[in-house]
């Protein structure tokens, strides 16, 4: 049979481009998760993912009730989950003054980790029950959580301190907008938020790669400066930051190219190892990337793990 894989925010970018990828094998269902049903059935059309291919299923990451939906209505469908990939995220790198989830959690951190924390804690179980061969959960990482690399040292770095501020709830009321408890910064939220992912497929390594099979990993796919992620950002900023990256810093790559790694790290046989952040060399063979301290913290990746518990409403 064909493998049945989920991608949250399928409707665009790096989701879109690994839809298609996979789709293009005939060896895999996509169901597009998405908040936005109409501009993921448009998107998958126009990239041409063929109608036995894919079937869209709303999600939206901003709302825990919503994920809970999701989980129900992919149950009812009677398929099951081989593979599942978070890859859906804002960035609102401009932004003055935080904005906030259905449950009032800061907005980037409540939809990139605690929205995907509570939808992958949901569906290990259904990936548990897959008869498939090799069965994956990837959550897509970033080099700009990073601060061991030249990217992840553009300020404002990353830094989830003791996660005073997510402990208390993440509301701006009651506690900090941010993880680590200080003034909120767009930018620096999302850089955090990828932290919580890369810390989250870790900390599921940890717990769970021996008892069920699953391979758990995440990836930096390269800089893919053309996607809607910086939609929020400055003109000037989306006119030079291809360019930049293309001819300055040479991390650019095409959404196409970076759908094929992520494609790569759902179903290629060489790629089974659990627990790792693929990255990949300028000839694009991939390879095992280090993480920062911060990112590979076993410590804090428990601390998170139980706090974020916490506030979906698990423990
Ligand atoms: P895009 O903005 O193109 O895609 C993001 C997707 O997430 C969209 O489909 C969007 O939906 C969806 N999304 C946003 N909010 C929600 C929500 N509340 N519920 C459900 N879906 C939601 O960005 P990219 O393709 O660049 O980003 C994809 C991943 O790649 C992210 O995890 C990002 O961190 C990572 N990444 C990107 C890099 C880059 O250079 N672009 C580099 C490294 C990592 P909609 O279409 O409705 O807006």
């Amino acid at each position: 049979r064909k493998g049945n894989v989920i991608i949250t925010g399928a409707s665009s970018g790096l989701g879109l481009a690994t839809a298609k990828a996979l789709a293009d094998t005939e060896k895999w269902h996509i169901i597009m998760a998405c908040r936005n049903f109409l501009k993921a059935e448009k998107a998958a059309k126009s990239v041409g993912i063929t109608k036995e291919n894919y079937t869209v299923m709303h999600l939206d990451l901003s709302s825990l009730d919503s994920v809970r939906q999701f989980v129900d209505t992919f149950r009812r469908s009677g398929r099951p989950l081989d593979a599942l990939v978070c890859n859906a995220a804002i960035y609102l790198p401009t932004a003055k003054e935080p904005t906030y989830t259905a449950e009032g959690f800061e907005l980037s951190v409540g939809t990139n980790h605690l929205g995907h924390f509570l939808l992958s804690r949901l569906l290990l179980d259904d990936l548990k029950k897959s008869d498939f061969p090799q069965k994956r959960l990837i959550i897509v990482g970033s080099i700009t959580g990073n601060t061991n690399t030249l990217a992840g040292n553009v300020p404002p770095k990353a830094n989830l301190g003791d996660l005073r501020g997510l402990a208390g709830g993440l509301n701006g009321l009651n506690s900090s907008a941010m993880i680590d408890g200080g003034e909120f910064d767009g930018a620096k939220a999302y850089k955090d938020s990828k932290v919580c992912n890369m810390l989250t497929m870790q900390e599921f390594h940890r717990r769970y790669h021996e008892e069920t099979g699953v391979t758990f990993s995440s990836l930096y796919p390269g800089c893919i400066a053309t996607t809607g992620l910086f939609r929020e950002h400055i003109p000037l900023f989306r006119i030079l930051f291809p360019p930049f990256q293309k001819y300055i810093t040479k991390g650019y790559v095409s959404e196409e190219e970076a759908g094929k790694r992520l494609a790569q790290v759902v179903s290629d046989s060489s790629l089974t190892k659990s627990g790792v952040y693929w990255s990949w060399n300028k000839n694009s063979a991939s390879f095992e990337n280090q993480l920062s301290q911060e990112a590979s913290d076993e410590e804090k990746a428990r601390k998170l793990w139980e706090v974020s518990e916490k506030l979906v409403g698990l423990a």
